[in-house]
């Protein structure tokens, strides 16, 4: 522990002295970030392949979004939506109109997308569907990640995300990811909602069965029940397509975006719907002091029409292959699989090699930063701003990594 504490740096030691430790991050203290590429407080540089765990697809500080920031700094920044602002319009119709949808509800992190997601469907459930009080169910998918509140937690099947939180909120259902049969089983007269990840991130970006998706569809429809598709981390430009979804050519019910959404300045979340769900909303059942300010807003805005003209999900597709492609070309030598889609890669490391956060250290200690997850897999989810050549370093230094 107190070698530990010697071959520590002291800046390190001081952003971590008066923090809760529910975190352990990288022994990194970054002070200044560019693009792809991030500078500690020493000037050593290291290429970001985690962005913000997709917070930051467009990459630190793109121009387009810095400048939407200051110019709305300079203006207006919150009126509460007791009020309406000049920002408010255009962002709910762009949003919209990129996720194919009537309605947006804009809020800010990802969890109160998630929790709204999940008030809508109850309500939905009992005025629309007709669910007698108090029993309606959601089902949902095992190894998910939604987010951190009591109510999320309660759905989570990762004991570290869930246990001595409890008492937990019931109605929920739990199901094993990629598996059909058992999702309609689980379905009852009661479900109002089933609530996926299009591919699960947090588990080590796994990509459901060929075809899943495509039934999760049907089954919803003729079940009469909601397909929310939570694409905070999948969706906008990640995996080389807007929606993750779009893979299998599905259409939720109810989008649940955020982390890409605030451009990696803002904390920005939506759920996007039609009228017929949506709509179930009235003034005063839900609703966020900071949800839909003008700041986030105007940054908002300008990252919808970063999408709009498809570049950076043609970068991440296109990318994404030679990542990919790179990467496979490493198992057996080190990594036991690859799976992902576009620019998002979870690789599993032969355990016996070392775990993910060994992997990680020694990649921090090459100047490629990522992250690691459950035991020996890490992630790699680069900025969609990353270049051929980036990638190609960032293959380089996870080979040399597991070649010790
Ligand atoms: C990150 C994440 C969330 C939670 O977002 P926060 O902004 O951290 O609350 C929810 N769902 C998925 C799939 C995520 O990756």
């Amino acid at each position: 522990m107190i070698e530990d504490m010697l071959r520590t740096p002291a800046a390190v030691q001081d952003a971590e002295r008066h923090t809760a430790h529910n975190y352990h991050p990288l022994p990194v203290v970054i002070s200044s970030a560019e693009g792809a590429w991030v500078t500690d407080v020493d000037g050593k540089r290291y290429l970001d392949c985690l962005a913000g765990y997709s917070a930051l697809n467009f990459g630190h500080r793109h121009p387009t979004l810095i400048a939407a920031a200051h110019a709305q700094l300079d203006k207006l920044t919150l009126t509460s939506r007791a009020f309406l602002h000049d920002q408010f319009a255009d962002f709910c119709r762009e949003l919209a109109a990129l996720c194919g949808k009537d309605l947006v509800l804009p809020m800010n992190t990802g969890a109160e997308a998630v929790e709204t997601g999940i008030k809508v469907a109850r309500k939905w459930g009992y005025q629309v569907k007709g669910v007698p009080a108090g029993q309606a169910n959601i089902v949902v998918a095992e190894g998910n990640f939604h987010g951190r509140t009591t109510t999320i937690v309660s759905f989570s099947t990762d004991s570290d995300a869930r246990a001595d939180f409890g008492p937990y909120t019931p109605g929920f259902r739990i199901v094993p990811y990629g598996d059909l049969a058992a999702l309609t089983e689980a379905i009852d007269e009661h479900t109002v909602a089933v609530l996926l990840e299009p591919i699960q991130g947090e588990q080590g970006v796994v990509v459901p069965p060929e075809g899943y998706l495509h039934g999760v569809r049907l089954l919803c429809t003729e079940r009469n029940v909601l397909f929310i598709a939570d694409e905070i981390q999948s969706g906008l430009g990640r995996t080389g397509t807007t929606f993750a979804c779009e893979h299998e050519g599905v259409v939720p019910d109810m989008y649940l975006l955020g982390k890409a959404l605030g451009g990696g300045i803002v904390p920005v979340s939506a759920v996007a719907a039609d009228t017929d769900v949506l709509g179930v909303l009235q003034p005063g059942q839900h609703g966020s002091t900071f949800g839909g300010n003008p700041l986030a807003c105007a940054v908002a805005t300008e990252v919808v029409r970063l999408l709009a003209t498809g570049e950076f999900q043609r970068r991440s597709a296109a990318l994404g292959e030679r990542l990919q492609a790179g990467l496979r070309g490493l198992i057996g030598k080190g990594l036991v699989a690859v799976r992902g889609r576009g620019l998002w890669a979870g690789l599993d490391i032969d355990p016996a090699l070392m775990s993910g956060r060994e992997a990680c250290e020694r990649l921090m200690e090459r100047g490629v930063l990522a992250k690691d997850t459950h035991g020996s897999t890490i992630r790699l989810a680069p900025p969609l701003v990353i270049n051929e050549e980036e990638i190609d370093h960032a293959v380089a230094q996870v080979a040399a990594v597991l070649a010790g």
